[in-house]
């Protein structure tokens, strides 16, 4: 069953040029997909129109069948709780405690205090953040910045993960670890996809990978992981 797919696709942001041009292609239930190619390549865009922050001009995207481009907007918090998402200006509240930052989600789904605040510590034990919650954002690393922003996707238990180069800034050690709790969710279920230029990366961890170039997008298919056995 596909959750994501991709009919044609068409954006441009004017000036004449397709930043997505003619993009066709699928994501199943359970995928660990990564998006790559070069910055400016269309990455973000990709992801955007996914998480239904940004409309084709053409074609069709669908998520769980829903045509996200078309939603009426009382579907909105639906999508938003389907999909959590971790985008590129990772805003995390810099007054508030980790803990604080990751129980906002749950705050708008109507959780009570108590449920949402057992939610937020398991987020936060999911991501390797235990006894970090006390600190604010700044106070952390920036692995821990993005392992926080983590929890903050995924409190909400969405059936699909997007992350928009993750990775960023951080040293190797950092990002493999990054993408490591990126694959243990996806290992209990949740479907991934994570947009990095990090060629290294792409060849330790990638199962598939779709490549993005001039606006067109390539499935390199199903492949083997160098660090796929573990
Ligand atoms: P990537 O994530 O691969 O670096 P992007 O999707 O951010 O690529 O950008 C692809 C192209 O679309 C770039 O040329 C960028 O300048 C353009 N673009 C992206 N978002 C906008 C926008 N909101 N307005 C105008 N141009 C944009
Ligand atoms: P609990 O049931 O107490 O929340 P779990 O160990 O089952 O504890 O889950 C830990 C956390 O993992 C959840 O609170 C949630 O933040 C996160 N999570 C998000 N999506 C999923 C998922 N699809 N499967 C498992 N865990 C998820």
């Amino acid at each position: 069953d596909l959750m994501i797919e991709f009919q044609q696709v068409y954006k441009s942001y004017g000036r004449g040029i397709d930043t997505l041009a003619d993009v066709t292609f699928g994501i199943a239930q359970g995928e660990f997909v990564f998006v790559s190619g070069p910055s400016g390549a269309g990455k973000s865009t990709l992801l955007k129109l996914i998480a239904g922050l940004d409309v084709p001009n053409r074609g069709t995207v669908l998520v769980n069948g829903k045509n996200v481009g078309k939603l009426p907007g009382r579907f909105r918090p639906y999508l938003r709780r389907a999909i959590g998402t971790i985008l590129q200006d990772v805003h995390l509240l810099s007054d508030r405690s980790a803990f604080e930052n990751v129980m906002l989600p749950l705050t708008v789904t109507g959780h009570s205090r108590s449920a949402a605040a057992k939610r937020a510590h398991a987020a936060i034990e999911r991501v390797g953040l235990s006894g970090k919650d006390g600190l604010r954002p700044q106070e952390l690393s920036g692995g821990d910045q993005q392992r926080l922003a983590i929890a903050r996707a995924i409190v909400n238990r969405p059936g699909l993960l997007i992350a928009d180069e993750p990775t960023a800034n951080l040293d190797r050690e950092s990002a493999r670890r990054i993408v490591e709790v990126f694959r243990d969710f996806n290992r209990v279920g949740v479907t991934t996809i994570l947009a990095t230029h990090d060629e290294s990366l792409i060849t330790d961890y990638a199962t598939r990978v779709l490549l993005v170039k001039e606006g067109r997008v390539t499935d390199g298919g199903k492949r083997t992981p160098r660090l796929g056995g573990e």
